[in-house]
């Protein structure tokens, strides 16, 4: 990669590539300040959703060809009961097919983890356990509003790698307001000596509508500038590099290809995928429909017999090439160099990209170095 750490070719995907469907778990015992996503703290519900969406997964019956990815995200897929788990997972091979050796992907937070549900877990089929780590900082984690302690992550994530799933992926967040590296470090440098086989690190951004963002707003709180947030990212690129990890999309790094999340490589580059639950988002074939962000309409909607999707729109092939250069200019995938070719400018503006370091040119790809990847969002902009 960039900075001298030599490349990352994951190579392009597969030519017929299977779909992946996506499940969302509604649920959270209680609301992160900063979480943007759709859930509800309300559990007695959850029977209610799990009858919707067996429903919802009636209307797609043969529409797509055997799956490959199954990912339980939300919300808080943990706090489902083993037999919620298995009734999900029960009705979902029922009418779907899922492809033998196909990556099942499970989000739990560390305070739900118990022997017995990862026991349960593995028992179910799922080859894959994220959990919702954030920080070994008590201080951090209270600022956060998370329901787990340190030590009771670290007791999750070492209970989950030895309980024998082919891969365990940790979720933590960095930026917080008056974080410095050195604290930083702390946690990245407990959690990378655990080994997990996948790291997603995010820097906490401010979402409409959370209490952080009002919080930012009346001044009582600020996230680290432009400059700050450079550093944290490089760092945390370099530290991962160094400890032996891929760092393959923006956030994401890996400890072997074989540990890429197979998953999300769909949303990254637009293969097709269905999305079941209130807020799910489905792609396939240029099209992209979206569920009611509100468990209530959602579950309405199915219960009329109808279908719970809030809105669609077909993207129009340069819509689809701008999305393809966003995306793929966060992922050491890279992007085509045919995709660039628009705009006066193209040619003069690749140069420079690679004169500065911040694209290398290979096979036909123009990929990104870290420090490309450092300013991603912006790439897109010179070949509009
Ligand atoms: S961050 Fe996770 S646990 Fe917290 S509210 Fe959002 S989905 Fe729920």
């Amino acid at each position: 990669m960039g900075g001298g750490q030599g490349a990352v070719r994951p190579g392009p995907p597969p030519a017929a590539p299977a779909p992946g469907l996506y499940v969302h778990v509604p649920f959270c015992r209680g609301k992160c300040p900063y979480c943007g996503f759709h859930s509800c703290t309300d559990l007695t519900l959850i029977p209610a959703w799990l009858e919707a969406l067996e429903a919802e997964a009636e209307l797609y019956r043969e529409a797509f060809p055997p799956f490959d990815t199954l990912y339980l995200g939300g919300g808080t897929p943990s706090l489902l009961a083993l037999p919620e788990l298995e009734r999900l997972l029960t009705a979902l091979r029922r009418v779907f097919a899922v492809a033998p050796g196909s990556e099942l992907t499970l989000e739990a937070n560390p305070d739900d983890v118990t022997p017995e549900k990862l026991r349960g877990y593995r028992e179910l089929g799922i080859t894959r356990l994220s959990l919702g780590v954030q920080s070994l900082v008590e201080e951090e984690l209270r600022f956060l509003q998370r329901r787990h302690s340190a030590v009771q992550a670290e007791a999750a994530l070492n209970a989950a790698l030895a309980a024998g799933f082919p891969a365990v992926a940790v979720d933590l967040i960095y930026g917080l307001p008056g974080q410095s590296l050195i604290v930083w470090e702390k946690t990245l440098g407990r959690i990378a000596a655990c080994r997990p086989q996948h790291l997603s690190c995010y820097q906490l951004t401010a979402e409409a509508g959370t209490p952080l963002m009002a919080r930012l707003d009346r001044g009582e709180l600020a996230l680290p500038g432009e400059e700050d947030g450079l550093a944290f990212f490089l760092f945390t690129s370099e530290f991962l590099t160094d400890q032996g990890y891929l760092h393959y999309e923006v956030s994401n790094f890996a400890r072997g290809e074989e540990h890429f999340s197979r998953h999300n490589r769909k949303y990254w580059q637009h293969l097709p995928y269905l999305g079941l639950g209130p807020a799910a988002h489905s792609f396939m074939a240029g099209q992209r429909w979206w569920n009611h962000a509100d468990l209530a309409a959602y579950r309405q909607a199915l219960t009329r017999g109808e279908t719970p999707v809030a809105g669609r729109e077909v993207l129009t092939p340069e819509q689809l090439r701008l999305e393809a250069l966003l995306l793929g200019f966060r992922t050491r995938f890279g992007v085509e160099k045919g995709l660039l070719q628009a705009g006066e400018n193209w040619q003069e503006n690749l140069a420079r990209l690679v004169e500065t370091g911040l694209v290398e040119l290979a096979d036909g790809l123009v990929v990104p170095t870290r420090e490309g990847l450092a300013v991603a969002d912006r790439l897109p902009e010179l070949f509009l």
